[in-house]
């Protein structure tokens, strides 16, 4: 996710966004990044697709009444060493709920969330002998009396009916477009227990394992769709080893693409006076952290323009970027930002309720060093350090000045932080001036290098604090285990 860092960016930006513009129409829209010639390349995806579980998904959109009816049969695989006699699935639908315990948008935000004033969303779940549990109901549990056996596949069978709630959320509806992102039943990782958390409005309360997708979506004529995977009929769509799978649908896209290697760059918009400018940096984002890090596997990645109040969403092979920026350079920031995700949440997963930092603060800093690669964009990693180090003490001179309590600690779950601002300034700020500070030691070129074989290593699995911290000190030749845990505890004068 990306939120606006509104505070003194603003005048910086407008007065960098002339000189970008006209910077980026006189490179007559090449994609500067060529790709290279491919390296730690994840051969065979689908190969590899077929040790995975498929989920397929028969969605139905009714317009009138706002409601989405999905047919989901997912075929469970038990990677444990034990038997299981259960299975789970969060249905974050039910966040959306009135009155919700842990809702999925901020009291402070309400107001810019829902156009109309507050309207609940919730699903039903019809199938027989499941249990609907957790906190706001967001937890499906399946019983299997027999037990599943390590290694056995299973398929589970759900129907359930969403009712989209008017917001411009992850999942919701507006007079523009449709989101359905965190819309279907998502198997919940099981490791010492199953991994169970409650929604959050502060960042992205998502923990999920690759699964291979088939789905097929019936909506009224009219509509463009845009889907994370590929189109393989008309209202179908098919993707391998996919960290999730999210669709918006609207009656008004325009679409732009060109490829990008073996990738087809689809920007899905709805209001853009120059986008091409948005493909290109969204081409150039793709090709630089493909070069960079790890290649990008898939076939396609939408770019979505769509309303969306926390600037931008990423999901498997799709982003959302949200309508309301209205400062250009932010604008390809979160075009670049979400297309980081791609690596940082996507390939390489990690638990984004409890190292948020790890995701947000990798995002962060890649779109730092993609703008300090690409000058046209007038930034750098230093100016953006320097932002981030100028909104942290404008926080916290704001949070003294009405004497309000605030941590500096980046490892608290999601729900430990107060408001949004604590979470934005803590992870995104804070995650992005972290690894600043190991590049002032030894140049982003070697933390690139290095952060390629931390992708590598951890490509379609799960990466801890420990796992990062593990290849930076073997590549790197630092004591990093004080430094990190220091920074993280909050003790950000810390010198590495
Ligand atoms: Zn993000």
């Amino acid at each position: 996710m990306n939120m606006n860092k509104k505070l003194n960016r603003k005048i910086i930006a407008i007065v960098l966004a002339s000189v970008f513009t006209l910077a980026i129409i006189f490179t007559a829209f090449g994609v500067s990044q060529i790709l290279k010639r491919k390296k730690n390349v994840p051969q065979g995806l689908h190969a590899m697709a077929q040790n995975y579980g498929t989920i397929k998904l028969d969605c139905n959109y009714n317009e009138n009444n706002h409601t989405l009816g999905v047919n989901q049969t997912t075929q469970y695989i038990n990677r444990n060493r034990q038997t299981l006699y259960e299975v789970k699935f969060h249905l974050y639908a039910n966040a959306f709920q009135e009155k919700a315990e842990y809702p999925a948008v901020a009291p402070s935000e309400i107001e810019r969330a829902y156009p109309n004033g507050f309207n609940p969303g919730f699903a039903k779940v019809t199938t027989p002998h499941i249990l609907l549990g957790g906190s706001d109901n967001t937890v499906i549990t399946i019983p299997f009396k027999q037990g599943i056996k390590p290694g056995e596949k299973v398929n589970i069978d759900l129907e359930y009916t969403i009712h989209l709630a008017n917001v411009k959320h992850r999942l919701g509806y507006t007079d523009n477009a449709v989101n359905l992102g965190n819309f279907y039943a998502i198997p919940i990782v099981y490791e010492n227990g199953w991994q169970i958390y409650p929604y959050s409005y502060n960042g992205d309360p998502f923990y999920n394992e690759l699964y291979n997708f088939d789905v097929t979506i019936d909506a009224p004529s009219g509509y463009y769709i845009a889907a994370s995977g590929s189109k393989v009929a008309a209202n179908h769509y098919q993707g391998e080893m996919l960290r999730d799978f999210a669709m918006v649908l609207s009656r008004d896209f325009k679409t732009l693409s060109r490829n990008v290697g073996n990738t087809t760059v689809t920007y899905y918009y709805l209001n853009d006076e120059i986008p091409d400018v948005s493909l290109y940096t969204a081409c150039n984002a793709l090709a630089y952290f493909s070069n960079t890090f790890i290649d990008y596997p898939y076939d396609n990645l939408a770019v979505v323009q769509t309303d969306f109040l926390q600037g931008g969403m990423e999901y498997g092979a799709l982003v959302y970027i949200g309508l309301d920026i209205t400062d250009q350079l932010q604008y390809q920031t979160v075009i670049v930002h979400e297309i980081a995700h791609q690596w940082w949440y996507g390939l390489v997963g990690n638990n984004q309720t409890k190292t948020a930092w790890i995701d947000e603060g990798l995002a962060e800093y890649s779109t730092a060093v993609f703008f300090e690669t690409h000058p046209q964009y007038g930034k750098t990693l230093a100016s953006i350090a320097a932002d981030n180090q100028t909104s942290i003490r404008m926080f916290e001179s704001i949070m003294d000045q009405y004497q309000v309590k605030y941590t500096r600690e980046m490892y608290n779950d999601l729900i430990g932080y107060k408001m949004p601002t604590e979470y934005v300034i803590n992870t995104y700020a804070r995650g992005m001036l972290l690894f600043y500070a190991i590049t002032e030691k030894i140049g982003y070129e070697n933390l690139n290098a290095t952060l390629a074989k931390f992708a590598a290593k951890n490509c379609f699995g799960f990466a801890t604090k420990n796992d990062l911290i593990q290849t930076l000190e073997d590549n790197l030749g630092y004591d990093l285990v004080n430094f990190i845990n220091n920074y993280l505890a909050g003790r950000q004068d810390t010198v590495l």
